[in-house]
């Protein structure tokens, strides 16, 4: 039986476009941040320096982008405190 958890594991980038595989949104899409604040179970630091890794390859990957609006997408969705813990 396929959970939650596997749904929103489909929801990677697709490269060079950085859309997501699994809807077609710019990633990361309303899956994959569900998916990544799970993941890092309230590692906020962790999560921000992996989304960093990302901002810095789809700037790489996107250079017709603009810099700021790229980096508002990858980072400026994550919850300023803390994020959800899962009990
Ligand atoms: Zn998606």
């Amino acid at each position: 039986m396929i959970g939650p958890e596997e749904r929103w594991r489909r929801h990677v980038p697709r490269h060079p476009s950085y859309r997501c595989r699994a809807c077609g949104d710019d990633w990361p899409c309303r899956d994959a941040r569900l998916a990544l604040l799970i993941g890092f179970r309230g590692d906020r630091v962790g999560l921000m320096v992996y989304l960093g890794g990302h901002l810095t390859r789809a700037l790489q990957q996107l250079p017709d982008v603009h810099p700021a609006l790229l980096a508002t997408r990858f980072l400026h969705w994550v919850p300023r405190s803390s994020v959800p813990h899962r009990r």
